[in-house]
């Protein structure tokens, strides 16, 4: 156990509070989901969900909705993330980094600065401060559903359509949606919404684990506690830690501070401490089982990730016959078979390609669009050719293959050449 008493006049001057560090926080992971739809990487978004293409862009790479797998990697990835974090740190995500939190944060202190009384989340404001809370309200809704937006459009393509006139129904229903939820939430739930609605918090029951980071009133120091009630005041989930663990704690540490405060009056250290577990191990406590299987499962589920999206193919050809071109006789002593072929450039840039067919060793005559073909950045393009063999020879076993102008290959097919179907013989 900790002992506290007697703290020197130096130690007295340097005792350090969380709510600074707390606020840090809240304002830099504010600022990031702000601030990652702005940033670029090669010209494309850190991360965006892009409707009009079906396509993920995560950290320069393009996912189509094709590679279904790695999406589902993704979010298993993410998942498991959270399960570790959760595990860890129990709900210092809600005290330290959640939105939600810094948004009613935000308009709490705002609440102070215009003579509103904030008292355990209440806001009992006068007719002016009321509308003054609204306006803000209203504006915070709008800068979240605008922001929500722009992790679907970009927001330098967002600005432009906004202005112009053009930006798409869909975006306007996400933001005016997203924005009325969040207006709702500031005007009637704020914290209420952590404590009874929120998923994160009922999960969040499940995951506890005997190694998760908490707030702890240890009752070996509660003899020391002079039943101020300062961490109640404190609490901006109105809990009492001194009851134990409950699943409304946040974690935010604001009772830590407020029992700091008081007991450094007193010379003394403060008797609320975070704690990982409830056996005094540190952060040793972590080092259990649940933990370890739930960090080898994230490390090998983004290593898959990683490996398969960087050895993903630049270029994806995929082929199938004509569905309404039958092979047919073409010159004398040849034939034509039609094939589709569906070409996908996975890449942001363009890319200019080249369509080869061959057979036994020996190129065959492609009948088809202008070569070298050029693939825009993301382009998906189907494309109708026809392949001449020799009657002869049909039918014929040949490969196609797409290639770089210089020759270099990308990706082949194999396909079967037929011979035309026979002509029904006249009736004598
Ligand atoms: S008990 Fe302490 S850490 Fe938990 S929500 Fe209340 S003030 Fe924050
Ligand atoms: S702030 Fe500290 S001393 Fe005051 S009631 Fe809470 S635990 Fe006890």
């Amino acid at each position: 156990m900790t002992h506290y008493s007697a703290l020197s006049t130096e130690h007295f001057k340097k005792l350090k509070f969380l709510g600074p560090w707390r606020t840090a926080c809240q304002w830099l992971s504010t600022l990031l989901v702000i601030i990652v739809p702005f940033v670029r990487i090669g010209g494309d978004s850190l991360l965006r969900l892009d409707f009009t293409t079906l396509t993920l862009h995560v950290a320069g790479t393009v996912l189509p909705i094709e590679a279904l797998w790695l999406f589902l990697l993704f979010c298993l990835a993410m998942i498991l993330l959270f399960l570790l974090v959760t595990l860890a740190f129990g709900r210092a995500w809600c005290g330290w980094a959640c939105p939600q939190t810094t948004l009613v944060d935000l308009v709490e202190w705002c609440a102070r600065k215009i003579g509103v009384k904030v008292s355990a989340g209440k806001l009992p404001a006068s007719t002016r401060q009321r509308l003054l809370l609204q306006l803000l309200y209203l504006f915070l809704a709008l800068l979240v559903g605008t922001n929500l937006v722009w992790y679907f459009v970009s927001p330098y393509v967002f600005f432009a359509q906004l202005t112009g006139g053009t930006l798409h129904w869909a975006a306007w229903v996400l933001l005016g949606f997203t924005a009325a939820v969040v207006y709702t939430d500031l005007a009637l739930l704020r914290r209420l919404f952590c404590k009874e609605f929120c998923p994160y918090g009922r999960f969040q029951t499940v995951l506890v684990d005997p190694g998760t980071l908490t707030l702890r009133y240890h009752p070996d120091e509660a003899p020391r506690c002079i039943r101020c009630g300062a961490c109640v005041r404190a609490c901006p989930t109105g809990i009492d830690i001194r009851n134990g663990y409950q699943i409304e704690c946040i974690n935010c540490g604001r009772c830590l501070d407020a029992c700091r405060e008081v007991m450094a009056r007193r010379r003394q250290g403060g008797i609320i401490r975070y704690t990982f577990g409830l056996e005094g191990r540190g952060v040793r406590a972590l080092l259990n089982p649940r933990t370890a299987l739930v960090a080898a499962a994230l490390l090998a589920v983004a290593g898959i990730l990683a490996v398969a999206a960087g050895e993903r193919a630049p270029l994806a050809l995929k082929v199938a016959r004509n569905a309404t071109l039958m092979p047919r006789p073409a010159d004398t002593g040849q034939a034509i078979n039609f094939f589709t072929l569906h070409l996908v450039n996975r890449e942001r840039l363009p890319q200019p390609v080249l369509i080869v067919a061959t057979a036994d060793g020996f190129p065959l005559e492609l009948r088809g669009p202008a070569q070298p073909i050029i693939l825009e950045g993301n382009e998906k393009r189907r494309i109708d050719i026809g392949l001449v063999a020799s009657l002869g020879k049909l039918p014929l076993p040949a490969t196609l293959e797409l290639q770089t102008t210089d020759g270099h290959l990308l990706a082949s097919e194999q396909l079967l050449l037929l011979a035309p179907p026979a002509a029904p013989t006249a009736p004598d």
